[in-house]
């Protein structure tokens, strides 16, 4: 028995073996949650429908978190299929690709900055205001977030106010749903080499840092992620909303490196 046996999860934002998302689902598989997929576009269909049978298989719907329909008949496929819901994953990211190289001023746009709020923050709220009918009394919402949030990191740019305005949606959602019993959290992750990661101009610069000025003085896996957050969902978290759980090897907790 799982800290998560009974719980049906909808997970968003597998794209690859590596996707965070990918992570989440292997540990709430582990720990006993039945699961579900979405995908961005027919082009990611075989592959998430692949991976989600690598962790006991589940329902795969297609849906683009940017266009309202999509975001609707996918939950009205959800609802068909289970009825209620524990539990929505958000691990969804994007911003066009010139917008996370250069300095801020330099490649912040009117049209990036939008493109990048609205993937990579509105939609959070979106998929819970279509996920609200079907939310169990006590299901929880989770996103994923980084450390751009709050800090400027060289290239992540436009990202960062996007991340800033997710994170103060998990605080307004946790206010309007801690009512019901609906807990809303984020995780921020420490960096992974991922698709959406791949795009931010020296990625690598920022990982060779990382490992050494963490306090762990390792990298952060997707299996760190999914543990964190099947915690974060599970009923042992019952006291937990409206926090950002710090998944990051401590690095965000550090003044100077130590020698
Ligand atoms: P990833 O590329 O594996 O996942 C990003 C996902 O976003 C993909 O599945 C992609 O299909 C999906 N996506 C993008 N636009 C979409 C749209 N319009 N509709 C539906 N889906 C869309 O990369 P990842 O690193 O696993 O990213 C997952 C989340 O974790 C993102 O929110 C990212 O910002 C966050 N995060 C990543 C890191 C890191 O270093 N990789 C660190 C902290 C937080």
């Amino acid at each position: 028995m799982g800290i998560l046996t009974g719980k049906r999860a909808l997970i968003v934002g597998v794209a690859s073996s590596r996707s965070i998302a990918f992570g989440i689902a292997k540990s709430f598989a582990e720990q006993g949650a039945e699961l579900a997929f979405t995908y961005q576009g027919d082009k990611l269909q075989a592959r998430v429908q692949k991976l989600a049978d690598k962790v006991g298989g589940g329902l795969c719907v297609s849906m683009d978190v940017g266009v309202d329909e999509e975001i609707d008949a996918a939950f009205s496929t959800i609802k068909d299929h289970w009825g209620t819901l524990d539990s929505v994953i958000h691990s969804v990211g994007y911003a066009p690709r010139e917008q996370l190289a250069g300095g801020y001023l330099e490649s912040v746009t009117r049209e990036g900055s939008q493109i990048a709020h609205d993937i990579s923050s509105y939609s959070f709220p979106a998929l819970a205001k279509a996920a609200l009918p079907m939310l169990a009394p006590n299901a929880s919402l989770l996103a994923m977030t980084y450390l751009g949030a709050i800090r400027s990191i060289p290239h992540y740019n436009v990202m960062g106010p996007a991340k800033a305005s997710l994170e103060a949606n998990v605080r307004f959602m946790a206010a309007d749903l801690g009512h019901r019993g609906i807990r809303v959290n984020g995780i921020s992750a420490g960096p992974i080499k991922t698709l959406a990661a791949a795009g931010i101009s020296d990625f690598r610069k920022l990982l060779n840092q990382f490992e050494r000025l963490a306090p762990l003085r390792r990298m952060i896996t997707i299996e760190d992620v999914g543990n964190a957050a099947a915690f974060l969902c599970s009923d042992l978290a019952a006291g937990v909303t409206g926090e950002i759980l710090y998944v990051d090897g401590g690095f965000s907790t550090t003044g100077l490196a130590q020698e």
